[in-house]
């Protein structure tokens, strides 16, 4: 195929087509066309084969051009999937990106139990899967503004009427609020007294804060905040019934107020023992150590109440490789530090982490044997040595010390009440 023989992005429709990413063309499939008044030609919303939908993009017509011959197999398009599939992959240091080949892909694959495709679903779950994507294949809102971050969308969000609409959403850092031109938001910057969540500070230690507020007092807030998350969160359908839910939102403070890092959202009775619904650490803040220290101060609340407890599946790929680098290095802590063999059970209950959890990471670290119909972990002071050097202390802990909390509400005759 040559540059001559395509037809320009402004003739294409929806379908098959070859897209521009980083100086390279990838195939893709254009699934939205909307006309740009300002710049006064057609931009395509493509989505590249084989990657995950966060890459997907508005691009301009240049950036878009027929695809001539699919099932061509000298076509230039399995080189550059191939890199394409390898950009889309994550590596396990929470969030990064790396190149890897096809071989390391599927392995990934298997260890991190990355949601399989459509194909491959059982015909209930293909059928929302598919009405999943449908309803929301095109991201509208491509950046925010947040304090001081421009930052890059990755999903669609419902965020209502107009709003949904603009290219880029201006989001006051402190109340969330959200607007659609730059003017109105620099007015409420000049109005807006929050300078920190509403809600409990229940913990401080050094620049970092944890504010707790319960989605049936901070309505309003807590709804901003799950329509602020879904921009990055791909899975994930809790909007506007925030009431059962409590919100924990971690900041950094600075003599201009709390900024916010990230959040995890908790229900307040889950019957199926999670003590995270939804987790998210801002783009900003990624790969720096702030997901795992979200991630350890809900296991830190479970302890508190006595509970064995587990984030709420599925998790996305970043937030289950931030789940297993936290478990990998909490297991290997407290199997290093005792001088006697460890039972999984025992783990469970030192951790508050479930024995399923522990069960599939121990597996991933070759730590685990079955034997007799049990699991049995099987470990040896080099093994251990070896997995230490490989999982590196956290950059951040939580300090027991600094947590100012009791469970909010209580199990009382069967009934949930509220603690005052
Ligand atoms: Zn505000």
């Amino acid at each position: 195929m040559t540059n001559e023989t395509s037809q320009s992005g402004s003739q294409l429709d929806t379908g098959r087509t070859l897209a521009k990413r980083n100086e390279k063309w990838y195939p893709a499939e254009i699934i939205h066309k909307r006309f740009n008044e300002e710049r006064n030609y057609n931009e395509y919303y493509v989505h590249y084969d084989g990657c995950d939908r966060r890459l997907d993009q508005w691009l301009p017509p240049e950036q878009v051009k027929e695809l001539l011959d699919e099932n061509d197999d000298t076509k230039p398009g399995e080189q550059i999937l191939s890199e394409a599939i390898a950009a889309s992959t994550i590596d396990s240091n929470e969030g990064g990106y790396r190149k890897i080949t096809r071989n390391q892909k599927r392995r990934h694959n298997e260890i991190n139990h990355v949601p399989k495709s459509i194909a491959e679903m059982d015909p209930e779950t293909a059928a929302l899967e598919r009405e999943h994507e449908a309803l929301t294949r095109v991201k509208y809102i491509t950046r925010i503004q947040i304090g001081c971050f421009e930052i890059d969308t990755w999903y669609f969000s419902p965020y209502p009427d107009d709003y949904g609409k603009v290219p880029k959403l201006w989001i006051c850092e402190y109340c969330l609020r959200y607007m659609r031109f730059e003017m109105s938001y620099n007015l409420h910057r000049a109005e807006c007294n929050c300078r920190q969540p509403p809600g409990k500070e229940i913990y401080r230690f050094g620049s970092i804060s944890i504010w707790e507020m319960d989605g049936s007092v901070h309505k309003i807030y807590c709804q901003n905040l799950c329509l602020m998350a879904k921009l990055f969160l791909d899975h994930k359908t809790l909007f506007f019934d925030v009431g059962p839910f409590m919100f924990y939102v971690m900041c950094q403070v600075d003599r201009n107020g709390a900024h916010i890092i990230g959040y995890f959202s908790k229900e307040k009775f889950s019957s199926e023992g999670n003590n995270v619904a939804c987790i998210l650490t801002l783009p900003p803040y990624q790969r720096k150590g702030y997901g795992k220290l979200l991630i350890a101060f809900s296991y830190e609340l479970s302890k508190i109440e006595g509970a064995i407890a587990s984030p709420e599946k599925p998790l996305s790929d970043l937030g289950l490789l931030s789940y297993r680098s936290y478990w990998s290095w909490v297991l290997l802590q407290h199997l290093n530090a005792s001088c006697k063999p460890l039972s999984i059970k025992e783990l469970s209950y030192k951790t508050s982490i479930t024995e399923t959890d522990i069960i599939t990471t121990l597996q991933s670290m070759n730590l685990l044997k079955y034997w007799k119909g049990n699991h049995v972990i099987s470990v040896t002071a080099k093994s251990l040595h070896d997995l230490s050097k490989q999982y590196k202390k956290p950059k951040y802990h939580i300090d027991k010390s600094a947590i100012r909390w009791t469970p909010p509400y209580k199990k009382i005759n069967n009934r949930h009440t509220k603690i005052l």
